[in-house]
């Protein structure tokens, strides 16, 4: 997606240990032009699947998530990194975050996904996979169908592809990152 590789070599910023910021246009401030170019491309590329829902993970994946749920008029739901007191129908998983160096646990109500529910999972960032990986626990505790996974993001150079497609996921990503060392942005033509 060549608006977004523009974007990213423009505006990232690399950092030690492999971590890219893009907090100017993804995930703290955000473009909702580019988030709409996104979400038409997340569009285009499942359009040969039937999905009646897409989920996302809280806070970065939201944006990308609405975007494609509004173009396709579908509902949008995202699991949740604290539980809250109110939650009924619980499905629980723990997520270990490399960026974050801890583990934590991640909600949804079994209300919003259920059997017969095929999911199209949308996230900021794929980098070692076990976020989407947690996801997956989820969909597969819910009996819901995971149908694909996009993301915005995938730094190829740490694995989590490898993961989710042992697993049979599809995995679509709209910007691979080849490397990110010397602070230099290396993108996947
Ligand atoms: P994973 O579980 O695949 O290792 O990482 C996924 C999550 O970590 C993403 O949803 C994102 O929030 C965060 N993350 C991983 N790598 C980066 C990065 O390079 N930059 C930013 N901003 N977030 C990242």
């Amino acid at each position: 997606m060549e608006l977004l590789h523009k974007r990213i070599l423009q505006d990232g910023h690399c950092y030690e240990g492999g971590i890219l910021k893009v907090d100017s246009f993804i995930n703290h401030q955000m473009d909702p032009i580019l988030m709409k170019s996104i979400g038409v491309e997340f569009v285009r590329r499942f359009a040969s699947t039937e999905v009646n829902k897409i989920m996302t993970i809280e806070a970065s994946g939201i944006a990308p998530a609405i975007m494609t749920g509004y173009l396709l008029n579908l509902p949008v739901v995202f699991a949740k990194k604290k539980k809250p007191s109110t939650m009924e129908n619980m499905l629980h998983t723990q997520i270990h975050s490399f960026t974050k160096d801890r583990t934590y646990d991640v909600v949804i109500s079994h209300d919003f996904l259920k059997p017969g529910d095929n999911v199209l999972f949308v996230d900021d960032f794929l980098a070692y996979g076990n976020a989407a990986i947690g996801v997956l626990d989820l969909i597969k505790k819910s009996g819901a169908n995971l149908v694909g996974m996009g993301f915005i993001i995938e730094k190829a150079f740490q694995n989590g592809r490898k993961l989710l497609e042992e697993k049979g996921v599809r995995v679509e990503s709209l910007a691979i990152i080849e490397d990110l060392s010397n602070c230099t942005i290396k993108i996947r033509k």
